[in-house]
């Protein structure tokens, strides 16, 4: 099951990549959080990747398709994958077409989660994630039993550097302008599904469990 999911930032990509990891066994390759691990890490990739994402900007592509490579290039990627934040722009997404080609495999679906703007605010200000598991929590719409802690390791829950209202803002608006290509790209090629974010998790859930069952049929 080879997957993209995309949507704005705040439409739900990681809360639903948790559940699909769970019920499909397949490996969820964020780009964010590769990055974010190298930057806890300090590697040079790290170091590197800090000073674009400090400004809201992207990754270069050479980079990220490279690390993207790397990642698909793993035995666990040999059962299919969840790309989440990854291709970003068209260049990264003809890129993979080629790193899909060599690997003998293809896409199955670009899963698109589709969110109004307005919301997106709210959710992104409310997140908290786990820094240990990298779970995601909200404060409102999706709360951790314990106040502040990870349901899975207890770990203290953090909000991510990126998630304070300014930030968010700016982070949206260059978002909606980069997606829409990769969008338009996908739909040209007959991949892409699009979903309803503007519902209750779980029921975003099924809806997209509903889509992937069709391809173990
Ligand atoms: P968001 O969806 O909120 O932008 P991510 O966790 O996906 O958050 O990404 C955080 C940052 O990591 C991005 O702002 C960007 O700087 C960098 N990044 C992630 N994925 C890519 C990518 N595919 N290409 C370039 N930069 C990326
Ligand atoms: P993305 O990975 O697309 O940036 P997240 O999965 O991190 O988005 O979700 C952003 C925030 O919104 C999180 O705090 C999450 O708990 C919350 N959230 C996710 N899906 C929903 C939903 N369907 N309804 C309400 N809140 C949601």
């Amino acid at each position: 099951m080879n997957l993209i999911l995309m949507g704005l930032p705040g439409a739900g990509k990681g809360t639903q990549a948790e559940k699909i990891v769970e019920k499909y066994d397949i490996p969820h390759i964020s780009t964010g959080d590769m990055f974010r691990l190298a930057i806890k890490e300090g590697t040079a990739l790290g170091k590197e990747a800090k000073s674009y994402m400090d400004k809201g900007e992207l990754v270069p592509d050479e980079v990220t398709i490279g690390i993207v490579r790397e990642r698909l290039s793993k035995p666990d990627c040999q059962k299919g994958f969840l790309l989440d934040g990854f291709p970003r722009t068209i260049a990264q997404a003809e890129a993979l077409e080629n790193l899909l080609t060599d690997m003998e495999e293809s896409l199955d679906y670009v899963l698109h989660i589709d969110v109004p703007k307005e919301q997106l605010i709210e959710r992104l200000t409310g997140r908290r994630i786990c820094p240990t598991c990298g779970a995601t929590y909200h404060v409102v719409f999706n709360p951790p039993k314990e106040d502040g802690k990870c349901d899975h390791d207890g770990s203290e829950l953090i909000q991510r550097e990126d998630d304070q209202p300014d930030t968010v803002r700016k982070r949206l608006e260059v978002n909606v302008e980069q997606s829409q290509p990769l969008l338009d790209f996908y739909q040209e090629k007959g991949y892409l599904v699009s979903f309803e974010g503007d519902k209750d998790i779980n029921e975003v859930f099924q809806d997209i469990d509903q889509k992937l069952g069709e391809l173990a049929e």
